[in-house]
């Protein structure tokens, strides 16, 4: 009698880890743990949602097709080979659903995305992570960890969370020597936030290719976290793959609709870019000039490092959680003397690095 018995890979599945929201004894924290977007969700999105309300006893749209051809305008590519996700996330689990079976291998970089290992495992496939060099991704590590069982690769471009980039010439030569029953996904949900010219998103290379999938997210630069959606450009045959298996109805209407008026509000996009890049760039010397080793960022986060053994990350990390700032904290993944910040308000950044500074001085 002890009931039914799921598969040994995900009996030994840990669950994600999200960024925490809350601290004990503070009501409330200020969380620059995940992330979100510093100023908010997008007005023109929050307005689109709130219309919407009175519709809340219809199904879906399960094509998504408003919000395919506001995707496929945008970005100038073909609406029938976008396939939408609760999340990106989603995308990245449905990809691991569609192309791993037990005993395949999937390679993944080193200090990268959580997700891909518990997606892949939780079909039973192998995650095979190599090395990255000085926190970025390197093409010959993966493509010396091929072999006759691997069969998708994920790349972050760029990374989370080290916010470093590797430049599309390099995605490009990752493509070009793998075989094309290997699928290479590119997560490119910080791609918003670049504005360089070796850096390309993925879409080029889906148009040439038959074995990419891009994603991307609304949760990063649209500020729409909360309603989980992802959007992803690939082939036609691999499109229709992730289409045969999602949920018929995964994207709620809301979201649909907010996604949509949030591709138009440029003014909010622009904002956010002015932002991020204005904080980015003092909070990276603030952090310099604290002695913390700062790993140079594309993103909305910086993650950087605490050298001085007598002020490790942990003691760092209960410092501002007792003030009621919530950084992310990696206990694993060998980033353990290491603090990620997500680019906050102008206060909060301010406060963060007044607080830094109390507590390396202390
Ligand atoms: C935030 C993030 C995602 C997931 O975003 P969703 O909210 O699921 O759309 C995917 N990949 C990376 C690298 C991320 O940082």
């Amino acid at each position: 009698m002890s009931g039914p018995k799921t598969h040994s890979w995900i009996e030994g599945l840990n669950v994600y880890t999200a960024g925490k929201a809350k601290t004990k004894g503070i009501a409330k924290a200020v969380k620059l743990s995940a992330n979100e977007c510093a100023l908010g969700p997008s007005p023109m999105a929050v307005k689109a949602y709130t219309d919407a309300a009175s519709n809340l006893h219809r199904y879906p749209d399960p094509a998504y097709s408003d919000l395919r051809a506001a995707l496929g305008e945008k970005y100038n590519i073909e609406p029938d080979q976008i396939v939408c996700g609760v999340g990106s996330d989603e995308l990245l689990r449905l990809a691991c659903h569609a192309y791993l079976k037990p005993g395949d291998e999937a390679i993944f970089p080193a200090h990268s995305f959580s997700m891909y290992p518990i997606a892949i495992k939780s079909v039973g496939a192998k995650p095979v992570e190599v090395d990255d060099v000085n926190y970025r991704a390197d093409v010959d590590n993966i493509l010396n960890a091929v072999n006759d069982r691997t069969r998708i690769i994920f790349v972050a471009n760029p990374n989370n969370p080290t916010g470093t980039y590797i430049p599309s010439s390099e995605i490009e030569r990752l493509w070009e020597n793998i075989p094309d029953h290997i699928l290479l996904i590119v997560d490119a949900a910080y791609a918003e936030f670049m504005n360089r010219d070796d850096y390309d998103a993925g879409i080029d290379l889906v148009k040439k290719s038959n074995n990419v999938l891009m994603t991307r997210t609304f949760s990063k630069l649209y500020g729409l976290a909360s309603l989980r959606l992802g959007w992803g450009y690939a082939c036609r045959e691999i499109a229709q793959t992730i289409d045969k298996i999602r949920d018929p109805f995964n994207v709620p209407s809301s979201a649909q609709i907010a996604g949509v008026a949030a591709l138009k509000d440029t003014d909010f996009q622009e904002k956010v870019l002015d932002h991020t890049t204005k904080w980015r760039e003092w909070l990276e010397s603030e952090l310099n000039k604290l002695g913390l080793k700062v790993i140079p960022s594309s993103t909305n986060f910086i993650l950087f490092k605490f050298e001085d053994p007598a002020k490790p990350a942990l003691d760092a990390n209960n410092f501002l959680t007792k003030h009621g700032y919530i950084l992310r904290y990696y206990s694993d993944q060998g980033l353990g003397n290491f603090l990620r910040l997500t680019i906050g308000t102008e206060n909060e950044n301010r406060e963060v690095i007044t607080l830094l500074k109390k507590f390396l001085e202390e």
